[in-house]
């Protein structure tokens, strides 16, 4: 028997194709887009402006594609994180973060990572596999949770799945998908230079650029990608774009005690990103096992954004969530670390 074809993924047109390709009705495919994206139906018997005999049709031929996790765990401060596994077996995992009105959805790219990161579970636990762009989306669509957000942060580097990335994104935004709206959705990279080129171009979703350190030799010494693709050709983007459309570029700055909070390392951070309208997001280090290095305080944050404020650069200091669960950010290890099943 042929196999099934997947919905989820699919855009308009690729759908339209293969409705006509299995001798169905091109017309429903805006209807059943609208159907698995907002809805998430998991069966063609859920919709009920589609005819019978069109339902029973679809459900020998395709599947919506939208799958429900295979575990979750609740941190005490409300954040959920949830393990997804693809077809073939990849697991990922997907972090949903309440935060009054705001409800962000962190979603993985990829079956663990291959840039290798020191500060990053992902990067030490090693690569799986790439995510299809279903399987982003299903991230959002397959979980029991609304959202107001998206940011593609969780395993893996977008830079390195880029096709799937952009695609996803589209459906992220699009009117036919979840038209998430595009300052809701951001993408996260190291800084994969002809794949920011290709966000930019493609794509009206934000970027953050996870910098760490301003200073080349010591960024390399944690983001090894450094080496191929320098952080400063990514600021060199961002910083020409023309940005009538106003989408955000952060950097991302994990702060390390002793480490990269330093005046040094504040009065660079200052000299490259005054004037460009580029923030900066401080992140609190979390320490990983058999790492002697801590996070810096949060006195030092505090004081580390002022500074950086009042010299001009825009700066926020994020609040660690989901440490409990391993679920913070640099934490989430689903493809290399025994999975916790419950639920
Ligand atoms: S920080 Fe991002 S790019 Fe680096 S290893 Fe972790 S997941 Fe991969």
């Amino acid at each position: 028997m042929e196999e099934r074809k997947v919905i989820c993924g699919l855009d308009p047109e690729m759908l339209s194709l293969n409705l006509s390709s299995a001798g169905a009705e091109e017309r429903y495919s805006r209807r059943l887009l609208y159907w698995v994206y907002r809805r998430g139906i998991r069966s063609f018997s859920e919709p009920d402006d589609i005819p019978v005999s069109v339902k029973s049709a679809l459900e020998e031929r395709f599947l919506t594609g939208v799958n429900p996790p295979i575990s979750s765990v609740r941190s005490a401060d409300g954040s959920v994180k949830y393990l997804f596994e693809t077809a073939a077996g990849l697991p990922h995992e997907t972090v949903w973060l309440p935060e009054g009105k705001r409800m962000t959805v962190c979603v993985s790219v990829q079956s663990g990572c291959r840039m290798g990161c020191s500060f990053c579970a992902t990067g030490r636990s090693g690569w799986s596999g790439n995510l299809m762009a279903g399987e982003i989306v299903n991230q959002v669509v397959g979980l029991p949770n609304p959202f107001t957000h998206i940011v593609l942060m969780g395993m893996g580097e977008p830079g390195d799945n880029i096709d799937e990335v952009i695609r996803a994104c589209r459906i992220f935004t699009a009117e036919w998908g979840l038209a998430a709206g595009r300052s809701k959705v951001t993408v996260s990279t190291v800084g994969v230079t002809p794949s920011v080129i290709r966000l930019l171009n493609e794509t009206e979703v934000n970027i953050t650029l996870s910098l760490h350190s301003p200073f080349p030799d010591e960024r390399e010494e944690v983001i090894p990608a450094e080496r191929q693709w320098p952080f400063t050709e990514t600021l060199k983007l961002m910083k020409e774009y023309d940005n009538v459309r106003r989408r955000r570029f952060t950097v991302a700055y994990v702060m390390i005690k002793g480490n990269n909070d330093t005046g040094r390392h504040l009065e660079e951070l200052r000299r490259l990103l005054h004037g460009t309208g580029i923030r900066v997001n401080l992140l609190p280090y979390h320490s990983l096992p058999g790492d002697p290095e801590e996070s810096a305080d949060e006195e030092t944050m505090m004081q580390f954004r002022h500074l950086l404020v009042t010299s001009g650069v825009g700066a926020s200091v994020r609040r660690s969530r989901g440490a409990d669960i391993a679920a913070a950010c640099g934490m989430l290890a689903a493809g290399g670390t025994p999975r916790q099943r419950r639920g």
